[in-house]
Parts: C-alpha cells; sequence; structure tokens
C-alpha cells in the first residue's frame, strides 16, 4: 500500500483545487493507495490562520496594490524566506504528521511546506520520503516556490518551466505536465459541444467581485443580443436572489446558479468564460478549451494567469464592464472568428488529464522510492566511502538515453503478442518508451480489402477497444515498469506497386482516424492530435515478408516538409539513402514477435516524458540508433563470461557510438 500525503493551503483558490484534482486522480488510479489532504495551517494554526486568511482575502479584495507589496517584498526578502522555513508551530505539526503517517511520497501544493521540510531534514538527517512540489502559479512564479529543493517540480505548462530553469532548477526536476484539474475534464463530452453559430454562444459568468460590480456588468451584457448566459455566484444567497431579481425580463436566457460542484461540466457545455484570472479557474478553462474573459486580475500572484491566457491568445483581459461586454461581443462576431481562433489556441495547449498524469508520476515515485538498490533513504548509517553529502537520490532518467522502439505488432493485426504480453516483454527488457502500432489499412484499396478479411489488420470497430486496451495498459506499464507506453496505428497504404505503396507510422495518437484519408490527409490528422507522423521502412528492405513501400521515398518533395522522421532502419534493415539525404531519423524493430527484439533501436537522450521524447525526435538532435541484443531471455554462450541478466539492461550511448 502506497502512502502519500498532499499539502495544501486555503489561501487563494488554486492550492486546494489542485490538491483535491491530485487526491482523487490518485485513488481512481491505485484505489489501494492511502492518500491524505492536510492544511496543516488550518492543523498547525487553529484561529490564528483563520484571521490569517481572512488578512489575505480582505487585502486581496479591498487593497490589491497594497498587496502587491506584500508579495514583492515576500519574493525577493531573504527575511521572509527564512521566516517561512521558521515557521515553528507549522514545523511541529509537519513532523507529528510525517511521524505517524510515514508517507512514501509527500506532495506541497503550497510554497511554504518546501522550506519546513528542508528545515525538519537539514544537516545530514535524510529524509525518508520523495517529496515533490505541484506550482499553481503560472509564469511569474513566487521564488520562494523553488528556493526550498524538491525532487521534482510539477508546472502547468512549458514558459512556466523555463522560469524555473532559467532561475537554476536542473531541468530533469521540471516536469511539465500540466495543472493538476479535476480528472473529469478528460472524461468525453456527450453530446459534445455545439457551434456558438448556431444556437447562440453560452457565456458562463462566474461572479467573485462585489455585488454592485457585478450587477452593472450583467446590465452591459444582457445588451448583446443572443448569449445565453449562466451566472455562479458562490454561497452568497442574497446576491443570488437580487441577480434572480436583476435578470427578471431574460428569464428566457439567463439561468443564476449558487454555489455548484459542477464547474467542470458548466466549463465544457459554454463558448467563453467571464471570470477573474485565478490559478484554478483559468487552468480549468484551459483544460476545457474554453476561451475566457477576464474581468478581475490580482496583481503579483494571478497576473501569470491573465499573462499566460493572452500569450495563448485563448481570451482575453478586459478593462471594465463596459470592455468585457464588448470583448465578448466583438468574439462572437463574423461567424464567431475571433472566438474559434482562441478555442483553437486552447486545444493546442490542453492537457485536461493532467491529475491523472500526475498521479501516475507520483506513484511510479513511491514505488521508486521502495526498490532496493535506489536507496531507500533512511536514517541508516551510510555504508563506508559513500560521500557524505552526495545527492540521496539520484532519478533513474538523469543523463541517460531513453531506449525507445516506436513501431510495435500486437495480435490486434499480425503480431503474435497480446498488447499486455507486448507491455511486459518490453517492460522487463527496461524500455523508456513503447509505441503500439498496428496495421490500419485502407479499405479503398485492393490490397487493403483482402488483408483485412484474413484478419491481418485492425477492423475499423475495433479501433475504440484498440485505444481502450493500449490506454489501460500505458498506465500500468508506467506504474509497474516506469515505462511509457503510446498508441499508434501503422496506415497502410498498399497500392499494386511497390511504388503506389506506403506504410505510415501515426505515433502517440489520443484518437482514431479514418483509414481512407490520403496520405497527406492523414498526416494532417496525425499532427492535429500531437502525434509524430513517420515513415516506415522508404526504402528497399531485404525482408523476409512482404514487400518494398517506395511511395513516401518516390514523393519526397512533398513529404520531407511533412513528415517528422524517417525509419532509417527497421529491424535488421538498414537505409542508408535516409542518412545521405540527412533526414530526421529513427530507427524501430517492427516487431511481430519476441526474437524481434534483436533489432535496431532508437536512443533518446532527453527528458523521461512522451511530450519531450516526441519534441526530440522533432529536433532530431540527441537522437542515435542501437543494434539492441537480447541478454535478458537468451541463454549465453558464455555464462561465466556473460552472466544472465536479470536486471533491465542499461545502454551505454557513447560506447554504442564509438562501436
Ligand atoms: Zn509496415
Ligand atoms: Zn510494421
Amino acid at each position: 500500500m502506497k502512502k502519500i500525503l498532499i499539502l495544501t493551503a486555503g489561501f487563494g483558490e488554486g492550492h486546494n483545487a489542485a490538491a483535491r484534482s491530485l487526491r482523487d486522480a490518485l485513488e481512481h488510479i491505485d484505489p489501494s493507495a492511502r492518500v491524505e489532504v492536510l492544511d496543516l495551517f488550518e492543523v498547525g494554526y487553529g484561529r490564528l490562520n483563520e484571521v490569517a486568511k481572512k488578512a489575505y482575502l480582505g487585502l486581496v479584495r479591498y487593497a490589491p496594490g497594497l498587496w502587491n507589496g506584500v508579495y514583492r517584498w515576500l519574493d525577493t526578502s531573504e527575511m521572509a524566506n527564512r521566516n517561512l522555513g521558521a515557521m515553528g508551530r507549522l514545523n511541529h505539526a509537519l513532523a507529528d504528521v510525517l511521524k505517524h503517517m510515514e508517507p512514501d511520497c509527500v506532495v506541497s501544493c503550497y510554497p511554504a511546506y518546501a522550506h519546513a521540510i528542508r528545515e525538519l531534514f537539514r544537516d545530514h538527517q535524510e529524509r525518508p520520503f520523495r517529496f515533490g512540489t505541484i506550482i499553481t502559479d503560472s509564469i511569474t512564479v513566487n521564488s520562494a516556490w523553488f528556493k526550498a529543493p524538491s525532487d521534482w517540480f510539477c508546472v502547468a505548462n512549458e514558459p512556466t518551466g523555463q522560469v524555473l530553469r532559467k532561475n537554476g532548477i536542473p531541468a530533469d526536476q521540471v516536469r511539465a505536465l500540466g495543472f493538476p484539474v479535476n480528472r473529469v475534464f478528460a472524461e468525453p463530452l456527450s453530446p459534445p459541444l455545439e457551434s456558438p453559430t448556431r444556437h447562440g454562444p453560452r457565456v458562463l459568468y462566474i461572479i467573485n467581485t462585489g455585488k454592485k460590480k457585478a450587477g452593472k456588468m450583467l446590465d452591459r451584457l444582457m445588451e448583446i443580443p443572443r448569449p445565453h448566459l449562466t451566472i455562479t455566484c458562490g454561497r452568497d444567497a442574497e446576491l443570488k436572489t437580487e441577480l434572480i431579481k436583476r435578470t427578471e425580463k431574460f428569464r428566457d436566457r439567463v439561468e443564476v446558479l449558487g454555489w455548484t460542484n459542477q464547474m467542470p461540466k458548466l466549463m465544457r457545455t459554454h463558448h467563453l468564460i467571464i471570470g477573474k484570472a485565478g490559478g484554478a479557474t483559468v487552468q480549468e478553462a484551459i483544460a476545457a478549451a474554453c476561451p475566457m474573459v477576464i474581468n478581475q486580475v490580482i496583481p503579483g500572484q494571478e497576473e501569470g494567469n491573465a499573462t499566460l491566457v493572452e500569450q495563448i491568445e485563448g481570451g482575453a483581459v478586459a478593462d471594465g464592464n463596459k470592455d468585457v461586454a464588448r470583448t465578448v461581443e466583438e468574439a462572437f462576431d463574423d461567424g464567431a472568428a475571433v472566438w474559434k481562433r482562441w478555442r483553437k489556441n486552447l486545444e493546442a495547449v490542453s492537457r485536461p488529464d493532467a491529475s491523472l498524469r500526475i498521479a501516475e508520476m507520483v506513484l511510479e515515485d513511491c514505488s521508486r522510492q521502495d526498490r532496493p538498490g535506489n536507496g531507500r533513504i533512511s536514517a541508516y548509517p551510510r555504508p563506508a566511502g559513500e560521500m557524505p553529502g552526495a545527492p540521496a537520490f539520484i532519478p533513474s532518467n538523469a543523463n541517460r538515453n531513453l531506449l525507445c522502439d516506436f513501431h510495435i505488432h500486437t495480435n490486434y493485426s499480425d503480431g503474435k503478442l497480446t498488447v499486455a504480453e507486448v507491455v511486459d516483454f518490453y517492460g522487463k527488457h527496461g524500455f523508456d518508451c513503447i509505441c503500439i502500432t498496428d496495421h490500419l489499412a485502407d479499405p479503398r484499396r485492393l490490397i487493403g480489402k483482402l488483408s483485412r478479411l484474413t484478419n491481418l489488420t485492425l477492423a475499423p470497430s475495433q479501433l475504440e477497444e484498440y485505444f481502450e486496451v493500449i490506454e489501460r495498459e500505458r498506465r500500468r506499464a508506467l506504474r509497474r515498469y516506469g515505462m511509457h507506453v503510446m498508441t499508434g496505428i501503422e496506415f497502410n497504404k498498399d497500392g499494386l506497386s511497390r511504388k503506389s505503396s506506403a506504410h505510415l507510422l501515426g505515433v502517440d495518437l489520443q484518437d482514431k482516424i479514418d483509414p481512407a484519408l490520403d496520405l497527406e490527409e492523414t498526416i494532417a490528422k496525425i499532427h492535429s492530435q500531437g502525434g509524430l507522423a513517420i515513415a516506415s521502412h522508404p526504402h528497399v528492405m531485404k525482408s523476409e515478408w512482404g514487400k518494398d513501400t517506395l511511395y513516401l521515398w518516390e514523393n519526397q518533395e512533398t513529404f520531407v516538409p511533412l513528415l517528422d522522421a524517417w525509419e532509417i532502419a527497421n529491424r535488421n534493415n538498414i537505409f542508408t539513402p535516409v542518412g545521405l539525404k540527412q533526414l530526421p531519423f529513427i530507427a524501430n524493430s517492427d516487431f511481430h514477435k519476441p526474437k524481434h527484439i534483436n533489432s535496431w533501436k532508437t536512443l533518446l537522450h532527453c527528458e523521461k516524458d512522451p511530450a519531450a521524447i516526441k519534441q526530440c525526435i522533432r529536433d532530431n538532435r540527441n537522437v542515435a540508433i542501437t543494434l539492441f541484443r537480447d541478454y535478458l531471455h537468451e541463454a549465453s554462450p558464455q555464462p561465466a563470461a556473460f552472466p544472465l541478466r536479470l536486471e533491465p539492461r542499461r545502454i551505454d550511448v557513447n560506447r554504442v557510438l564509438a562501436v
């Protein structure tokens, strides 16, 4: 049983939202895990905390300028930093909880805890758990978040990751997995949201500001003729009654809600949100790909959130009530041109499954903690000769090349193993990332029709199940082996001759793609899902099966700009011309059965994260190929010199490159 402690604080809205979403995701993935969410400011400070919270909220509401000053002071003052770490009662409360719970992993959603943990485990007393921080700010990140150490820092997006790296946090500690929003955001929406041009836009207005302002804003909004308006106004019953009265004559297109726990659903079923630039709200809007018109920004801590929306171009920051109404109106003018652009931009960066991905990482982190050899860091004396002050834990993926295979068939097409068997097989061989790519034939092509009849390719009706099964195995692989599994498809576009035949890999697909699309359309679809389009065995092969597929190679002027990479090696074949042309390359097994593991593979020097892996292939820098040999299953000819390896194999790329 894994024990995970999540630490949060009720200041502002982002910390608690992140903590709750992560807990739900952890429990969803691993029902046996024991997950505790704790606000130690509440436990440790009692009534004093209530006063502090009220002061904070009051300060924010009535004197944003003053708060700005306080916030900057906290950010720059060394004194403030030391005080954060020395907050005695917080430290005591934390020490107590740690002693009783003995967590495998502690996750902090509020900066003060990292300072407390640094205080509790300073000198040579090593801490017996993994510790990670989820940063809930964006872009303008208060340095209190990273001035005390964490094993990893999870950030909502790449620009925030850059801020950390610029401030000296090692790249392998920075994980841009997205903001942990409620996992409901990742569930399919049915029916899907209609275009706003069909029955008019649906606008969600989240009221946080004082009553008077809210009323005036509504009057202006109701002057716009078409939108359907949903208003949420929290637990303020008086305000709710007042708003219902005020919108009486628009009853057919205005709905006033009080407090609601249906925010994810509301965001996904509306076209636009009006609200303040709170950390959770902005991140949830991005997850829902719902454009936002921001009507309030708390200086300092919320500026980053507002900047983020502007940088993504997923909405606008409005200045005053009039400007809000005008911005909303303009977004839906001209067939909603502006809105459509916002929506598209948001879809490109949306990470609705972030809480699940972070949860997977945390669970993986916990198992790492248990594994002997990786050093369960405890109060036990160090082995003689070990350097004092050496890092207690070195992540296994630091400065190591990732062993990858992006072309694998299962028994969903003509492979011999099931998806689960493939996962176990590759996991035990120590792979870091694999992509399962079963054949999907073009039904319009003669050979496509034939091969489908003989059960050698995926039937289009199986695609949904195929995606589900791989998704399930993906989670298991990450927990069990720390291996990333991607869903892919090998699109078979076979003609009657080798020059009219092409095989195209779609790597890391999120959804099915119509097999009848032509190659260029298929590549566009792959890219729209964030996937990689790769030419499989693009040149002449010495193959024990099948025939050459040369169409992509023969039409390079069309396909070089479109494809992300070309297989420079496929199983035992090496395609020298791909190297001569200096095309971006990778190497794959084209795995159909266990003996195919003895074949060319790709090594990537990058962060062990699907997004980083894909980017590494796109950039095609720090990519190497290696001829993999299976020492795990084959009896060695010289047992004394080459004992059976029971541990996953680690490859030294420098040696490989020197060969
Ligand atoms: Zn193929
Ligand atoms: Zn293949």
